[in-house]
């Protein structure tokens, strides 16, 4: 089974500085989230979403506000017919050294845990944030950044401008 493990905030909903998370309670999707969604499930791949939500035990949003955007997005993308098979998040603050806060590895190792099918090789990460490519390194799965900088000679990882260009990819 292939797999896209695709990060949530700023890849496929809108994300925003630590504190105005605060005063969020609506999921914005990201221009073309949907449809690349949508083209990825219909490309064979199973959708598995791994978020960092250090939000959560630092205190900038409470775990019934992270239900409630989450239950929200996946509503909105169960609407548009689109299948997500998983979400894995870290509720952690950054300093409390868990073993799931990307780019460590733990969210991915619990996936592979509870389907052991995954094909790793055939397999990839899409994110916005650094983390997200040293995790795709880490796990020597295919990364696509959406505008992070990739360092010249890493082989696997790519840079793309927003998260649509991954279908050129795969
Ligand atoms: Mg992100
Ligand atoms: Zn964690």
């Amino acid at each position: 089974m292939k797999v896209a493990f695709f990060d949530r905030d700023g890849t496929i909903i809108e994300d925003y500085p630590d504190e105005e998370w605060t005063g969020i309670t609506e999921p914005v999707f990201l221009r073309s989230a949907i449809d690349t969604l949508r083209q990825v499930r219909q490309r064979g791949y199973e959708i598995i979403i791994i978020t960092n939500q250090y939000l959560i035990n630092e205190g900038f949003i409470t775990w019934e506000q992270y239900k409630e955007i989450h239950a929200k997005m996946l509503n909105e993308l169960k609407k548009q017919d689109i299948d997500i098979l998983a979400v894995f998040y870290c509720p952690h603050g950054r300093n409390e050294g868990c073993g799931c806060c990307k780019p460590e590895t733990g969210m991915i190792l619990q996936a592979l845990n509870q389907y052991p099918a995954i094909d790793l090789k055939s397999s990839f990460v899409i994110g916005d944030s650094v983390v997200d490519m040293e995790l795709a390194g880490r796990m020597n799965i295919r990364g696509f950044g959406i505008n992070v900088a990739i360092p010249e000679s890493t082989p696997n990882i790519y840079q793309v401008k927003e998260v649509s260009e991954v279908l050129r990819y795969i």
